[in-house]
């Protein structure tokens, strides 16, 4: 085991020091003399004191240690965990764009406007939609943002529609979204094939029904095929559907919510439009809604009048606002850059190659690991542990032996109602070289579980720490340096 590294604290010699400062150019004064007495320190901050080349080894010596796409492979399921395009990052960063205030006056900021508009366009036209707003900043934001404008419309209609339907497979951020909103949720169970229960769907529905959320693939990794009959369900008892789009990286280019009979939808641009995540934020999750929900979205809204771009505050049947200014502008700026790059063909063959490395990995590892479902899987496969179990194999156990081969383990344990769930996302962005690589690693644990299962409940043996307690780490965390 690597031996952890020193704290930059303890690294620290008095009278060193990693910057050379340039000579004083004013008169120089002391703290005392600037500072009222009460504002000072009595004891010198305890600052590390350390030279450029150490500090220089330290960070860099941190950095090696954080896993990123841009260190491995990264199949995380439900996360799209693809390469971001480092031309995405240049374009962020452009002055015109990094610089801009967002107080500035819309004159000055056409170029800004004319780029959040034209990816509202862009996401419109992939989903199938008639107007997007980039406001929300996560997945879940959206979702949140979503059921808003979904009561927002009802409520104008004169209905007081209070439940949101979920199937049991949904990502846990649906329920909760519902929660926040204060609507009811009301779960259906899903069949043995991970689809919709559609007789339960029918039981479920009534004149209290705001909404049925949805995720098409499901979060299975399944095509919901039998998504006309349920929207019919749906809109027939006068609710609206709302789609969860994290999985929209199986359908760009091939299908759209909007055509699927989606009311709402919202998209992850930090998963299918390769904006960088994983570190928590910055995310973006903007959504799109049919032509009725329009005058609820909200404010401002940035429309055309002439050749000028505006943002429009006036519209008395808005939500009102759900974030700091335009959202995540940054974000929004690489999405831009994804989405001109590949251009409609691109867009839809990294779906299609999403998918195809799904379907290959499933099908290298299906005789070694458990497949729950028969059927083609979209652009994640779901595996478990089933084959491991009498060897005391756990899923868990599979993931910590990943790291010891370099691999960031795929999602576990979810969706939950898969017993000892692993599922892999692999993306378009991975070649068959790596796919072949994880998929040998993959095998070799299989065949580990039949000779010395104690390699792999003993992992990881090879990185910086050992098996931690997941629970105490997240119950009891230690975060401040003791001197
Ligand atoms: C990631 C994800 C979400 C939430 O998105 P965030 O951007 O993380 O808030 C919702 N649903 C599904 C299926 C997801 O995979």
């Amino acid at each position: 085991m690597r031996k952890a590294k020193a704290l930059l604290f303890e690294l620290g010699q008095p009278g060193r020091c990693a910057v050379d400062l340039p000579q004083c150019d004013v008169p120089e004064e002391t703290s005392e003399n600037l500072i009222p007495a009460k504002f000072l320190r009595k004891v010198p901050a305890a600052l590390p004191e350390v030279s450029q080349q150490d500090l220089m080894r330290h960070y860099t010596g941190l950095s090696q240690r954080n896993f990123g796409v841009d260190s491995g492979f990264y199949p995380l399921g439900s996360c799209t965990m693809k390469y971001n395009p480092k031309i995405n990052e240049d374009v962020s960063r452009y002055s015109g764009f990094a610089l801009a205030h967002p107080l500035q006056d819309e004159s000055t900021v056409q170029g800004a406007l004319e780029l959040l508009y034209n990816v509202e366009q862009y996401l419109a036209e992939i989903a199938g939609m008639d107007a997007v707003s980039m406001q929300p900043v996560a997945g879940a934001h959206g979702e949140l943002t979503g059921l808003k404008l979904i009561r927002a419309y009802h409520r104008h209609r004169g209905e007081n529609r209070t439940k949101v339907i979920v199937p049991d497979s949904a990502h846990g951020t649906n329920p909760a979204s519902a929660a926040v909103c204060g609507l009811d949720i009301v779960e259906i169970k899903s069949n043995s094939d991970g689809s919709v229960d559609i007789e339960a769907l029918k039981n479920a529905v009534g004149q209290d029904t705001a909404a049925l959320m949805l995720t098409n693939p499901s979060t299975l990794g399944m095509f919901e095929t039998s998504i006309k009959e349920i929207a019919e369900i749906v809109h027939d008892a006068g609710g609206l559907l709302y789609y969860d789009g994290a999985n929209a990286n199986a359908i760009m280019g091939i299908i759209r919510p909007g055509d699927m009979g989606f009311d709402v939808v919202h998209f992850n641009l930090h998963k299918t439009f390769s904006t960088p995540h994983g570190g928590g934020g910055p995310g973006s999750g903007p959504i799109g809604v049919k032509k009725d929900l329009i005058p609820f979205l909200p404010v401002p809204v940035v429309v055309k009048q002439g050749d000028r771009l505006h943002l429009d505050e006036e519209r008395p049947l808005s939500i009102g606002k759900v974030h700091a200014f335009y959202g995540n502008f940054g974000i929004i700026v690489r999405a831009y850059a994804y989405i001109r790059a590949l251009g409609p063909d691109g867009l839809k063959q990294s779906s299609q190659d999403a998918v195809l490395n799904a379907n290959y990995v499933l099908s290298q590892l299906k005789d070694d690991y458990y497949a729950p479902f028969e059927r083609f899987c979209m652009h994640e496969c779901i595996l478990t542990s089933k084959n491991q179990k009498s060897a005391g194999v756990r899923t868990l156990d599979i993931a910590k032996r990943l790291l010891d081969y370099g691999y960031h383990p795929p999602t576990i344990y979810f969706p939950l109602i898969v017993e000892e769930a692993l599922m892999i996302e692999p993306t378009e962005t991975e070649s068959k070289e790596t796919l072949d690589s994880f998929i040998g690693v993959m095998r070799k644990i299989a065949e580990e579980a039949k000779e010395d299962a104690s390699l792999i409940t003993n992992a990881p043996q090879t990185t910086v720490v050992g098996r931690l307690d997941e629970a105490t780490a997240a119950r009891k965390p230690v975060v401040k340096w003791k001197a």
